[in-house]
């Protein structure tokens, strides 16, 4: 987690080199490199119909070291593009634009994660060129539920180690209905892409403030903790800097949240004292309570989600029962924050081709 936003910030204060983390990778330009199908280099490439891009940008791949390798897109790569028409249909059209800006959706054979989104920066201003995301194979092909696979995410917060996408009595039970009862694949691709316009709109904004030193060449927290968010930004609902919540965000279980390469995490004991401590706060989500970063992923996820009757997020421990749905329609200025974000003239990347 604390390396997550040390690779963040590190992209956010110029650095020449690539970084990537479990969720996100930022790029500089002539990193990104795959070959596209036979028949897919000789359609056209439509920059402007965000849908008929799909087919043509859809590549399946097998696993690579490094975000920077060389990728080849497997022959029966297009055969993945109808389920992500489907998701296209049903989002917002200022989520599907962020399909025109996507130059490749890897579809991994094999990946750690649910799924991964990347930007190429094109310069230290921080404007994005082109964006890619990657997918577990799985997702795409065996529409896996909602409840499924984000009850086995979150049980991973409590030390539970089970087989994707199983979901363990002893852990936290989560019940999710998504819009129109589309496949877990709806929710993932929502939070990717926002991860994508919170890069291209600088969302979560911090900024040393005046007559203060902060010292971002390396790592040191102290250093980092000395940032504070630009008022009117996203991080300035929640976030003291970039490494913490405000103090009345702040919990006391706050310390042991991590969900990948954790030193420290929650166990099964602490599912009870955990909900009851996150449920005053103003994250949505027990994800959106880990970084500024995920905090806007997941809030956008909810206010697109929300926008239909049918969505429903329920978590529940032996004892008590969180409807995170409600929670996000009753957030007040998170709410209204992010409904002026998605009705503002976004920026999108454009694709390298
Ligand atoms: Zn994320």
């Amino acid at each position: 987690m604390k390396l997550l936003i040390y690779l963040i910030l590190l992209v956010f204060v110029g650095t020449s080199h690539a970084h990537a983390w479990e969720d996100f990778y930022i790029l500089k330009p002539g990193q990104l490199h795959f070959e596209r199908t036979v028949s897919q280099k000789f359609s056209h490439f439509s920059q402007s119909d965000c849908r008929s891009r799909i087919p043509q940008i859809t590549c399946v791949v097998n696993p690579a070291q490094n975000p920077q390798e060389s990728r080849q897109c497997q022959e029966d790569s297009s055969s993945a593009a109808a389920a992500l028409e489907k998701i296209h249909d049903i989002l917002p059209p200022k989520l599907q634009k962020v399909f025109c800006g996507l130059d490749v959706i890897y579809i991994e054979n094999e990946l750690e994660s649910l799924a991964y989104a990347g930007i190429i920066q094109a310069d230290a201003q921080g404007n994005v060129r082109g964006s890619f995301m990657g997918i577990r194979r799985a997702l795409v092909e065996q529409n896996y539920d909602a409840t499924s696979v984000l009850g086995w995410k979150e049980q991973k917060a409590f030390g539970i180690k089970a087989p994707p996408f199983v979901h363990l009595p002893e852990g936290p039970r989560v019940d999710v209905t998504l819009p129109a009862s589309l496949s877990a694949l709806h929710y993932i691709i929502a939070h990717e892409f926002a991860h994508i316009l919170d890069f291209a709109n600088s969302a979560n904004n911090f900024i040393c403030p005046e007559g203060v030193t902060c010292n971002l060449s390396e790592w040191n927290p102290e250093e980092f903790k000395k940032l504070t968010p630009k008022d009117g930004s996203w991080s300035a609902l929640s976030w003291k800097n970039p490494l913490e919540p405000l103090p009345e965000q702040k919990f006391p279980l706050w310390s042991k949240l991590c969900f990948y390469g954790c030193s420290e995490q929650l166990g099964l004991e602490d599912i009870e004292a955990f909900y009851h401590q996150l449920n005053p706060t103003n994250f949505v989500s027990t994800y959106a309570a880990v970084s500024p970063f995920e905090d806007f992923a997941e809030s956008l996820t909810f206010a697109v989600m929300a926008e239909h009757d049918d969505f429903q997020y329920l978590i529940q421990t032996p004892y008590a029962s969180y409807s995170l749905e409600a929670k996000w329609r009753d957030s007040g200025p998170k709410k209204i924050w992010m409904q002026d974000f998605l009705n503002r003239d976004l920026k999108y990347p454009s694709p390298l081709k």
